[in-house]
């Protein structure tokens, strides 16, 4: 090949490598484009502001699970590796929680066995930040409501004396106005600490990972009479699994002695410092209609029973 047939064919190589380029940098912009609009479908879908603003309250304690610092971390090792398999939607529509969390009971649970997150509580002047179930017998087995990892389970409870329990009521009514650890009062200085996990009893914290926001989703389960002995922080538990059993542990109940008073099931659902309530931010703390609550009690059984549908699929 001569000098001037490499000189002719430089322009035409030229040419093909400049369409070349071309090419790639529309199917670079088309890639670029399909994947933004994929995100920003995601993003409406899921991150739906005013469901979140409508069914969480802020809790008045940040640091609530300050505490839990440290097996957070560890345990977000084994969330990454195992619960994202188990339910991976978690990536993209956790911010509703819609189809996340499950009936802790296997029962049969009517509406009206439930007390809905955000009533009042006169008793300790405060907000109920939790799920409740009547019409259950103590020992009945409450499993995990998701996939995660245990961050606590009590099995070395200890009751509230009697005398500390009244004192601690007397001074949510006189001196706090409300109890300290629910969404009315701020935090009160040990050595009262936090007082809401004094009357919870006998509880389980179960860790289920980050949303997309990086916030940490957490459940409570309360007043259980026993824990699962097999089961130790750390351990990886699904929807399947026994965490405890239902009992009256912190309540009235256990105070007076009476075994079968005040026997029921707490829970409570967190992403970041939020738990979860349909009410709407007018009715916290509030009494509604009964037909209104009739209304809020069937939306956390259809809540838990999987029945409404997640925000992503719709
Ligand atoms: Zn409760």
């Amino acid at each position: 090949m001569s000098e001037h047939d490499e000189e002719l064919g430089t322009p035409t190589i030229n040419k093909i490598e400049s369409l070349r380029l071309v090419i790639t940098g529309v199917m670079v912009t088309l890639a670029l484009s399909i994947t933004l609009c994929v995100c920003l479908y995601y993003d409406s879908s899921c991150n739906t502001t005013s469901v979140r603003t409508q069914v969480y309250k802020q809790v008045t304690i940040p640091e609530y699970f300050a505490k839990y610092k440290d097996v957070i971390m560890e345990a977000d090792r084994k969330v990454s590796d195992n619960v994202w398999q188990m339910r991976p939607c978690m990536h993209v529509c956790i911010q509703d929680l819609h189809g996340f969390f499950a009936m802790p009971l296997r029962q049969i649970v009517t509406p009206k066995q439930i007390r809905v997150p955000g009533d009042p509580r006169g008793y300790r002047k405060g907000v109920h930040q939790g799920i409740d179930f009547y019409g259950i017998n103590s020992g009945d087995p409450v499993y995990a409501s998701a996939p995660g990892v245990v961050i606590r389970i009590d099995k070395r409870y200890l009751p509230l004396e009697k005398a500390k329990r009244n004192e601690l009521l007397k001074l949510c009514e006189t001196k706090w106005n409300g109890t300290p650890g629910s969404v009315v009062t701020p935090r009160v200085d040990e050595p009262y600490g936090n007082v809401l996990d004094k009357l919870s009893g006998r509880q389980v914290l179960v860790y289920h990972g980050k949303n997309t926001q990086n916030e940490p989703i957490i459940s409570l389960y309360a007043h259980l009479s026993r824990v699962n002995d097999k089961v130790n922080v750390n351990d990886i538990v699904t929807s399947d699994s026994i965490i405890g059993y239902v009992g009256n542990s912190g309540t009235s109940g256990e105070i007076s002695g009476n075994g079968l008073l005040e026997n029921h099931l707490h829970i409570e659902l967190f992403v970041g410092g939020m738990y979860w309530t349909p009410k709407k931010e007018s009715e916290i703390g509030q009494r509604q209609s009964v037909e209104r609550y009739a209304s809020l009690q069937a939306t956390v059984l259809k809540e838990l029973s999987g029945l409404i549908p997640s925000q992503s699929k719709q």
